[in-house]
């Protein structure tokens, strides 16, 4: 990766303390960069850097000092900030895993969205640390920038077919099976949601659908909600709702994201990867509001608005993977503003049909500093999704609990047997933040990877 230097010479050496640490080692070195450090006032909390002069004026290091205990995050403000001819080093007595921490850290608040400028926007770059684990890195780092890539990449240039285009360079890389179902050979082949939704477009709808690992080994199945563009449908977004649609295929992409790391790790598991792509289009065949399909599982859906097409599409691909059979299942989708009113936009929505993985997920991800926060599957809200004509209504009568009612949609397809997740995510950052750039980002996909790698590992050396 480009944010990585291997040749150490003339790099800069980072020192990295925690604020305890801070006074000691201000007492150990010369007396001029310390004062020049306190005059800088370092303040009481926070991250903090500067840039350390030697005696002939060339910088001599680059002093970060975190919280503590130092986190993923410590460093990744600082690709931006520091010159970007600048290389830098962290020193040898960090440990391994601190160093890989750091280093992913780093990767992370190195990217930017090169696409459509004609320069490429230089970063300061790290020397990778002899100690860190550069594979692991790598892999997790390359699929974050690479699902933001599909997240920021306008709806003209990513449509169902480039979406599908993706998982298909994914599957041939690792040697996957892949199977794509476009257009009407998805009534054909009994995704009749999926069709309905993308039928308006002029780009066919598909549902891409990639297998990979030992047959044998623990089942993994990955769903991820590829709307391409969200008009709304019929039931149009104004303006300001539409503007950021680009990225409601933000849960494909996390997917699609996850499934690189898992991969890429070689993790003894059984993946499938199913993702529904669209566009929500309007046009003279556009479904509409009451407008009632039979779903492959076979239960009928009244459209309640066909802004609330997320749920339509996943309740198919849900009942694919139920139906084959999988140790755990996962779906990530932009699903719905009510879990961003819940939550707030950085804070992804979980709901889980099993106590045990809710808390695993939950814990993981707080660890690997990419949270979610669980939100109850309360089947007091059920009747909200009663319909009068069909057997099930895809919008909630009430204004009240939308991320649950959609939630709770979703839940009627998956077999209650399989240990299921379900994440509502916003996939965007409103504002720049370190390791978080404004635009599209991969939510909650490094926790999931540390819970598909403990479970997958753990069923390995039991059988
Ligand atoms: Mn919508
Ligand atoms: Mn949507």
């Amino acid at each position: 990766m480009k944010c990585f230097v291997n040749d150490a010479h003339g790099a800069v050496g980072l020192d990295v303390l925690a604020r305890s640490e801070f006074e000691n080692w201000l007492a150990a070195i010369p007396d001029h960069q310390a004062r020049w450090i306190r005059s800088h006032d370092p303040g009481t909390s926070g991250a903090w850097h500067i840039a350390v002069p030697n005696a002939d004026g060339d910088v001599a290091r680059v002093l970060v000092i975190a919280d503590e205990p130092v986190g993923m995050l410590t460093l990744a403000g600082l690709p931006a900030r520091l010159p970007s001819s600048m290389t830098c080093r962290l020193d040898d007595d960090v440990d391994g895993d601190t160093a890989s921490s750091l280093a992913l850290g780093w990767a992370l608040g190195s990217y930017s969205f090169g696409r459509y400028q004609s320069s490429d926007r230089k970063t300061a770059r790290l020397v990778f640390p002899g100690q860190g684990n550069r594979a692991e890195v790598e892999a997790v780092a390359r699929a974050v920038w690479h699902g933001r890539d599909l997240i920021n990449t306008p709806a003209e240039d990513l449509g169902p077919a480039e979406l599908a285009a993706e998982v298909a360079a994914l599957a041939e890389r690792h040697e996957a099976n892949l199977k794509t179902v476009v257009g009407d050979e998805l009534l054909a082949n009994n995704f009749p949601s999926i069709h309905a939704v993308g039928r308006a477009s002029s780009r066919a709808p598909q549902l891409v659908d990639m297998v990979w690992g030992d047959p044998d080994a623990y089942r993994v199945t990955l769903v991820g909600k590829g709307v391409c563009f969200d008009s709304g449908g019929l039931d149009i977004k104004p303006s300001g709702g539409m503007l950021l649609m680009k990225k409601d295929m933000g849960g494909a992409a996390t997917a699609i994201a996850l499934a690189s790391m898992i991969m890429d790790l070689d993790l003894p598991v059984r993946l499938r990867l199913l993702v529904p792509a669209v566009d929500n289009a309007i046009s003279g065949n556009a479904f509409r509001p009451l407008d009632v399909f039979r779903t492959r599982k076979g239960f009928t859906i009244e459209i309640g608005n066909t802004d609330a097409e997320g749920r339509v599409i996943l309740c198919d691909a849900l009942a694919e993977a139920s139906s084959a059979g999988t140790d755990l299942l996962v779906d990530f989708a932009t699903l719905t503003g009510a879990a961003r009113v819940a939550l707030g936009p950085d804070l992804p929505a979980l709901f889980c049909n099993d106590d045990g993985l809710a808390q695993d997920i939950t814990d993981n991800c707080q660890r690997v500093g990419d949270p979610v926060w669980r939100l109850p599957l309360w089947s007091g809200y059920a009747s909200d999704i009663r319909s009068d004509v069909a057997d099930l209504r895809t919008t909630g009568s009430t204004p009240f609990a939308g991320a649950i009612t959609a939630a709770l949609f979703l839940e009627k397809f998956v077999d209650q047997t399989i240990p299921w997740a379900h994440v509502d995510l916003m996939a965007w950052n409103r504002c720049h933040k370190p390791g978080r750039p404004k635009g599209g980002e991969v939510m909650a996909a490094r926790g999931f990877l540390e819970t598909v790698r403990a479970r997958c590992i753990r069923h390995r050396d039991a059988s």
